[in-house]
């Protein structure tokens, strides 16, 4: 039996009983766990902060062996963000930063850097009134981080440079970006050169920095439109995009 110690943030909550729950974190020293809160929600509990959604907290667990859902001991709020509760679409869009972190990631699969993507955007969406760059920013890193992201620079198939050419295709089929001679007449869903720079610039900076890219609406559609291509493929579901989230 392990005590372990970690910062985590709490991607999803379920009721286990009338005074516990199953909650799920994304830690920085362990990934993605599960672990039964035994009295979470009980009054007295409450003195030390809920667990609640988007919560970033410190966690100590009992790692057990024989099972995946571990044992919460201790929890210490260590941020708390007031602004998805007065928001609702700062509250709808962190809820899709939770659950696309959910989605895109296994349980015990540590990956640090993901987990200060995951805090660096939902402190940009909870100052932030420009929700739809700071998602985008955090698709298209969280893609990256995690291998997915598609080589923006050039044609999967025949390697030719996007630089100076009337922009790219996104391939479900290749998995990648086609330049337009390769994806051929029928091909839709393009990307302009300004899309693909955007993509490049969002895929690479701070949140801090995305959160000041002014995009144009066309530019904006496009890489929504990337976004959920990749999504979708990774997933393999179509992922939703909220209307307001847009
Ligand atoms: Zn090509």
């Amino acid at each position: 039996m392990d005590f372990c110690k970690t910062q985590a943030i709490t991607l999803r909550r379920s009721d286990y009983s009338n005074s516990s729950q199953i909650v799920t974190f994304y830690t920085r020293a362990y990934g993605k766990i599960r672990a039964l809160a035994k009295g979470s929600k009980r009054a007295e509990r409450k003195s030390r902060g809920a667990i609640d959604l988007f919560s970033y907290t410190e966690i100590i667990f009992v790692q057990k062996e024989s099972t995946d859902l571990h044992l919460l001991a201790e929890w210490e709020p260590l941020r708390d963000f007031p602004a998805f509760r007065k928001d609702i679409e700062r509250f709808y869009a962190a809820c899709h930063v939770v659950e696309l972190a959910y989605e895109l990631t296994e349980e015990a699969d540590r990956n640090e850097p993901l987990f200060d993507l995951i805090l660096d955007t939902l402190y940009g969406l909870s100052l932030s009134k420009r929700t739809e760059v700071v998602l985008r920013a955090f698709e298209l890193q969280a893609l990256k981080l995690l291998g997915y992201l598609p080589q923006l620079e050039e044609c999967v198939n025949c390697g030719t440079g996007f630089a100076g050419n009337p922009g790219a295709v996104f391939s479900p089929v290749g998995n990648g970006l086609l330049c337009k001679r390769c994806a051929g007449e029928k091909a839709n869903q393009s990307l302009s050169p300004g899309a693909l720079r955007a993509a490049a610039f969002l895929a690479s900076s701070s949140t801090a920095a995305c959160d000041r890219l002014r995009l144009p609406q066309r530019v904006s559609e496009e890489l929504r439109s990337l976004s959920r291509g990749c999504l979708t493929l990774v997933l393999n579901k179509p992922v939703e995009m909220r209307k307001f989230m847009r």
